[in-house]
């Protein structure tokens, strides 16, 4: 479904990423694993056309995304749950979801408002809240929501648990397996390899702007020298 192929990006003169390989298959679990600052986020976003590729291809569904606006890549079917969060902190949560809802590919059975509050019912309670007023774990919860509502087929989730409680962690995990099932894909960056491993198909490693590993979660559990020199675990 994704096939990202020797991506290549600069902040100014600066080299981020230096030929990222990566593919997420329909329907799969994929993560991208690496250390602080090795280039997770520069690749979600790079995918999303929020920073501009220099070169390689990245190709959806056998779109190519390079050079395509963040809005025409999200009409496409990509959904974005970005690092941060980022709620729009004076909308209430209600509002935060229907800023968001659209239906570009005429899925059968969309996501709406009640089924997000379905799969995380503690929103519903929430939902004259403003954004701002949101705790980390119903903000994170809602920024998944929000990307629901756009009816994306590949969802990309940026750090999707950092910062929170176990018990939210695992909200989160269950959501993500829930979703999962719906039949979407989803790539997700996250340092909680334990859990990520538990719901993982395809799993890459980034090491400096590069994929240095890729495989099965069986694969990386025994590849220890691959989890001790590039995970640091
Ligand atoms: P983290 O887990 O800390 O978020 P990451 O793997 O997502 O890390 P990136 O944020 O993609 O890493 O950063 C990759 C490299 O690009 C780092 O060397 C970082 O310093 C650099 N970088 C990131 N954002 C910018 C920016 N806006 N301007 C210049 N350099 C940047």
């Amino acid at each position: 479904m994704l096939k990202v192929r020797d991506l290549v990006t600069h902040y100014g003169s600066s080299q981020a990423l230096f030929g990222v390989n990566l593919d997420v298959g329909t329907g799969e679990v994929a993560t991208l694993l690496g250390r602080n600052g090795m280039g997770k986020t520069t690749t979600i976003n790079s995918i999303m056309g929020i920073i501009a590729a220099s070169s390689g291809s990245i190709s959806f569904d056998d779109v190519q995304l390079v050079g395509r606006a963040s809005f025409k890549i999200a009409n496409l079917g990509l959904g974005l749950v970005p690092e941060g969060r980022q709620i729009f902190p004076n909308l209430s949560l209600r509002e935060n979801l229907v800023a968001t809802a659209s239906n570009h590919l005429n899925a059968a059975n969309p996501w709406t408002i009640e089924r997000v509050f379905e799969m995380f019912p503690e929103l519903e309670q929430r939902r004259t809240s403003m954004g701002n007023l949101l705790s980390g774990g119903e903000q994170q919860m809602l920024a998944i929501g929000r990307a629901l509502m756009t009816n994306p087929k590949l969802l990309l989730l940026d750090e999707a648990t950092e910062g929170l409680a176990p018990l939210i962690r695992q909200k989160i995990w269950a959501a993500i397996s829930m979703i999962r099932e719906e039949g979407l894909s989803i790539l997700v960056v996250d340092k909680n390899l334990k859990d990520l491993l538990k719901i993982a198909d395809r799993n890459h490693i980034i090491e400096r702007g590069k994929i240095v590993w890729n495989g099965s979660s069986d694969e990386l559990r025994k590849d220890r020298d691959a989890l001790h020199r590039y995970l640091g675990v």
